[in-house]
């Protein structure tokens, strides 16, 4: 009997209603290891697409979103942070610098964001949905903003369930236990900007769709493909719960990101964020990041 293996559902929205202006917000900059970032990639190849430091980590960028409808101000990721220990930051090279400090250079103080929308909850995305007050405790960084995320991701970050153990933390997910918007599977989580489980990284992943001011779906995927180097498929990371899974999402969503023309924004791509997918001529299996201006 032939063998069945249950695949994950690929399902994407392309939401219609208010268009947003749309703003990569480049947050800190972190180093992990290369080869936990490439999985089964041996280190000859990936070393030539990103070089590696003396401790053989490369450099990653937290790309978080600003959309503007005119009314309301929504921000997709909240980076690692910084509630973090000198040990802490120089084993990660995390950099002084937040979405916070981000925003601000666009004029948004964290007061005038409505809704958070995090992709998953580990420790580089979800840390910085908190802050520490002036007693040192950890206190929401979006005091009015609800934060969105699937309920499956919600529940294993509690549980913490995951291959790394220190990464779903309580400090940066209790103080926000009272603003959180659970959503189960595909949702329009506020006009125009929906989302769709992206399983692989984590069970509970998912990925943000939104249209920009020329009505161009922007996507926005997550870990599902963090550089644009992990558009090869066999490039999983150590760091996915479900690497097969990881592989079959990325290779549907990849075929419906060329066929339908969208914008892909990369979260820890740190040169080009923007690309967008065509298919390979060589290799009409295959699909090509092409880095957009
Ligand atoms: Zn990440």
């Amino acid at each position: 009997m032939e063998a069945t293996i249950e695949t994950p559902i690929h399902e994407f929205p392309e939401p219609d209603g208010p268009r947003y202006r749309i703003t990569v917000l480049r947050a800190g900059t972190f180093r992990l290891d290369g080869g936990g970032m490439f999985g089964l990639i041996p280190k000859s190849m990936w070393s030539a697409w990103t070089p590696a430091d003396a401790e053989n980590r490369i450099g990653l960028a937290t790309n978080c979103l600003l959309l503007e409808d005119g009314t309301r101000r929504v921000l997709v990721e909240t980076g690692y942070g910084d509630k973090w220990s000198p040990k802490e930051r120089a084993i990660y090279a995390l950099a002084e610098r937040t979405v916070v400090d981000s925003l601000r250079e666009v004029g948004v103080e964290p007061e005038a964001i409505d809704d958070v929308v995090v992709t998953h909850l580990h420790f580089d995305h979800a840390a910085g949905l908190t802050r520490l007050d002036a007693r040192g405790d950890p206190v929401p960084t979006f005091p009015r903003a609800r934060i969105h995320v699937q309920r499956r991701e919600w529940d294993d970050a509690l549980a913490n369930r995951s291959t790394m153990t220190r990464t779903y933390l309580a400090s940066h997910l209790g103080p926000i236990r009272e603003r959180v918007a659970l959503h189960e599977g595909v949702a329009q989580v506020l006009p125009g900007v929906a989302v769709a489980p992206l399983v692989g990284h984590t069970w509970g992943q998912q990925g943000v769709f939104v249209r920009d001011a020329s009505g161009t779906l922007t996507v926005f995927p997550a870990d599902l493909m963090p550089t644009v180097h992990h558009a090869h498929l066999a490039a999983s990371m150590a760091y996915d719960m479900l690497p097969y899974d990881n592989m079959l999402t990325k290779r549907s969503f990849l075929a419906k990101a060329a066929d339908r023309g969208w914008t892909l924004v990369l979260d820890h791509e740190p040169n080009t964020p923007r690309v967008r997918v065509t298919r390979d001529p060589r290799d009409a299996s295959r699909c090509l990041l092409e880095p957009l201006a």
